[in-house]
């Protein structure tokens, strides 16, 4: 609250804290002089009550919906068309819960390859700030407008993210940032480490290695009773052991096949950590042509567009 008094932007403060505008609003007329950190930290206990509330309903009310989430690699490519598969574009679905795990610039093709009715994504998540990764979003964006969408989409991913998507908007279509829409647009940026509840999907962002101009992150997604977690780009780093924990599932980038690379895994390098990561399965995935190349051989399971995985 002082910072705001000392002239800040209320916007971008609330960014940088990792809360909505409306919950300083809500805090303020709460809780009165209480600072963001506080105003943080309660945020993430109502977060939790409710992910919890909705957990016990789910298990309580019909065991039979908890029982299947299910995984399509609708883009399993690197940034450059390696194999001809199209870019990072992993779908989730549970229930009427449709939601995408990074959205790269080739993403509307793969969603309409597929059959998938761009405008039944309720949520994006971005785990890194690559256009193989998040370019997608102003073309999904733009086809919502001009398709009459109606359901608010969420986009959810690094700090910088609403910087980021907005600027790209601007230089692919001049104008269409500021485009008035039937639906909104929420911008949801995370905080290392602390888990978001982005109903009905826990995601908490573990940083990464990766360059690419704001905080690159593994996201652990937690939705109707199974993890799913995916590595985004990045090289070796022990922040996935915790990011791992307990998943379902691990997606985990293997762009080279035994050549270590700053900021990208390896896959003899990812082999060597394999004890390490406690997951039920592991799906390998953005592969350049040096792994596609020995990807046939090797006792992994690997991804490519068009697969699909219930949990
Ligand atoms: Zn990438
Ligand atoms: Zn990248």
């Amino acid at each position: 609250m002082e910072e705001k008094e000392a002239g800040a932007q209320l916007f971008d403060l609330c960014r940088r804290h990792g809360i909505r505008e409306q919950t300083f609003h809500r805090s303020k007329a709460k809780f009165g002089g209480i600072d963001f950190n506080e105003a943080r930290r309660r945020k993430q206990l109502e977060d939790e009550n409710r992910w919890l509330q909705h957990l016990v309903a789910d298990l309580t009310l019909d065991p039979e919906k908890v029982a299947t989430v299910r995984i399509r690699f609708l883009g399993s490519g690197d940034a450059f068309g390696s194999g001809g598969r199209l870019q990072t574009c992993i779908l989730m679905e549970s229930g009427s819960v449709r939601c995408l795990i990074d959205c790269g610039a080739s993403s509307l093709i793969a969603l309409k390859q597929a059959a998938v009715d761009p405008n039944d994504i309720d949520t994006i998540l971005i785990t890194h700030l690559h256009g193989d990764h998040f370019g997608g979003i102003p073309f999904l964006v733009l086809d919502g407008q001009f398709s009459r969408r109606s359901r608010r989409l969420r986009v959810v991913g690094p700090p910088g993210l609403t910087d980021r998507v907005t600027q790209a908007m601007e230089v692919f279509f001049p104008g269409s940032a500021r485009a008035q829409r039937k639906f909104e647009t929420e911008f949801v940026e995370l905080v290392e480490g602390t888990p978001s509840f982005v109903d009905p999907l826990r995601v908490t962002p573990y940083g990464v290695i990766h360059a690419c101009g704001a905080p690159p992150y593994a996201l652990r997604v937690e939705l109707d009773g199974r993890t799913i977690v995916y590595s985004g780009d990045t090289e070796w780093t022990e922040r996935l052991v915790p990011a791992v924990a307990g998943a379902d599932l691990f997606i985990s980038e293997a762009y080279f096949y035994d050549k270590p690379v700053r900021f990208h895994l390896d896959y003899a390098t990812l082999m060597q950590h394999r004890s390490q990561l406690d997951c039920k399965r592991l799906i390998i995935t953005h592969m350049g042509p040096d792994m596609l190349a020995h990807v046939a051989e090797l006792p992994v399971e690997a991804a490519h567009d068009g697969l699909e995985v219930s949990l």
